[in-house]
């Protein structure tokens, strides 16, 4: 049962082959069972869970329909659930029950989509290796010496391990579709905008995006259906019609012209992970796609931009955390300045820590024309970058990671190296538009993803892409030993 995907789920209840109380016991039972291996949930809600099931069964009894009515998923920690900690992989939050749901967790629990639990992550999405969560290191299924990739660390593990079959991540600057590369699934961030960040706890507010991850293209479809819409409680959210994201999975790739830039074979790529990425480039071709080759002149910027205005926009977004309103207090603070310094000192870990001072750094007065306004610059010059690149081509593909899964603490000491993990997924961010990553093949027995972009509003184009190449390769159905 748990080898189902979110599809094949659907199919299974309309068909009353199963219930979904059915299904959620026995993956509750898997996650007891599986989970201390990997540590990918920071909170399970079995009785919710439970009672969401039934709920789904008495819709489903009562005529109702739907893909996700009675579909198990897990939300990343950082989605504010009613009553339930919402902890951001933070010391900080340890103690917070969020007072309300957030308007993704809200949107799917409508559809009929049961909740089991929030899963691990990197502390305030901080991070690419679910290492510096206050639960400790998510492991990867297929190896658990290796990082599953962060900072949606745990909802990939989970799915990757067939605990789940889809979960929600989100991605600041390729936490959705890094994780899914270094776990063999399938991992979208849609277009700034289109999901809304009402409840969606912030690390850098112009640059958070949440998504879904799963197996397939087709979940990806399924899931992103129940979480995008415009939401007037988030003043980003935008106003667009959301298509039908499973209606043109079918579409033919014949004709479709795909960019690949040269930027992103840069020197840091491994090179049996750029083989792969030509090999999945000849499959596409053999679909009817057109290869071009093209350019992102400004590529080799994003970091330094990416790692002065997340910084800059965290900094500004965790100075709520003041062991004031909410979240960790020191114990018996000697004055107001005393709460601040020592709440802030323990609540936050090293990476987080490492971030504001960064940030605040670089808005500082005398600093902030020197990096905080030249990295927006270059922001938009890699969005132009974009926008030439896409009067050319209909979609732009490379690898989404320059390597597989790195052993856990490997990078522990140098946290640049780290960063430049980022370097082929962070652009999409800064510009705001769509990104995708889709298994394309291992490397030492360890997942690689291929990465497909596209114009703003475009989900719907990636998705039907993946779905042409998944229905032509086989790379998303492998499912990792043990698991
Ligand atoms: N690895 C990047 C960072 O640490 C991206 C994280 C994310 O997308 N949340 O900032």
């Amino acid at each position: 049962m748990h080898q189902m995907t979110l599809a094949e789920i659907a199919r299974g209840l309309a068909d009353k082959k199963f219930s979904s109380e059915e299904l959620t016991k026995t993956l509750l039972a898997r996650i007891a069972q599986l989970d201390p291996q990997l540590n990918s949930f920071i909170t399970l809600t079995e009785d919710l869970a439970l009672e969401q099931a039934k709920a789904a069964d008495a819709r489903r009894a009562n005529g109702e329909t739907g893909a996700l009515l009675g579909a198990p998923i897990g939300h990343k920690d950082l989605f504010c659930t009613l009553g339930v900690r919402t902890s951001c992989g933070s010391k900080m939050l340890d103690n917070f029950k969020a007072p309300y749901d957030a308007t993704v967790v809200s949107k799917l629990a409508a559809a009929g989509a049961v909740s089991l639990g929030k899963t691990n992550m990197d502390e305030f999405a901080m991070g690419s290796a679910n290492e510096s969560s206050y639960y400790g290191a998510v492991k990867n299924p297929w190896n658990l010496e290796h990082v599953p990739g962060g900072s949606s660390g745990g909802s990939a593990a989970a799915v990757a391990a067939r605990l789940l079959p889809a979960a929600t991540g989100t991605d600041t600057g390729g936490s959705i579709r890094q994780p899914a590369a270094l776990t063999n699934l399938t991992g979208l961030k849609p277009t700034y905008g289109r999901v809304s960040r009402w409840g969606m706890i912030a690390y850098a507010s112009s640059l958070d995006q949440g998504g879904p991850l799963a197996r397939t293209a087709e979940d990806c479809a399924i899931l992103l259906q129940g979480m995008a819409g415009f939401d007037p409680q988030d003043s980003t959210s935008i106003d667009e019609p959301v298509p039908d994201f499973s209606a043109n999975l079918n579409t033919s790739l014949q004709g479709l012209r795909i960019g690949v830039p040269k930027e992103f074979f840069s020197e840091g790529l491994d090179p049996r992970i750029a083989e792969l990425v030509h090999t999945s480039i000849k499959e596409l071709e053999k679909l009817g796609a057109v290869i071009k080759p093209i350019s992102l002149p400004n590529m080799q910027h994003a970091i330094p931009a990416y790692y002065v205005i997340a910084p800059a926009e965290a900094s500004s977004n965790l100075s709520r955390f003041d062991g004031v309103r909410f979240g960790h207090r020191c114990e018996d603070p000697k004055d107001l300045t005393d709460l601040y310094k020592r709440s802030r000192a323990e609540g936050f870990g090293p990476e987080v820590q490492r971030r504001i001072l960064v940030g605040a750094y670089a808005l500082s007065a005398g600093y902030y024309d020197a990096y905080y306004l030249q990295a927006q610059k270059i922001r938009r010059l890699i969005k132009n970058d974009f926008m030439a690149a896409f009067h050319e081509v209909d979609i732009i593909l490379g690898p989404t990671t320059p390597n597989p899964a790195w052993k856990i603490g490997a990078k522990n000491s140098d946290p640049v190296s780290a960063y430049l993990e980022d370097v082929y997924t962070i652009t999409a961010n800064l510009a705001g538009l769509p990104g995708l990553s889709m298994p394309a093949g291992f490397v030492d027995g360890l997942p690689v993803g291929v990465q497909l972009l596209a114009p703003y509003f475009q989900e719907g184009r990636l998705l039907n892409v993946a779905h042409q190449y998944q229905l032509n390769t086989d790379w998303h159905t492998r499912s990792p030993a043990g698991f």
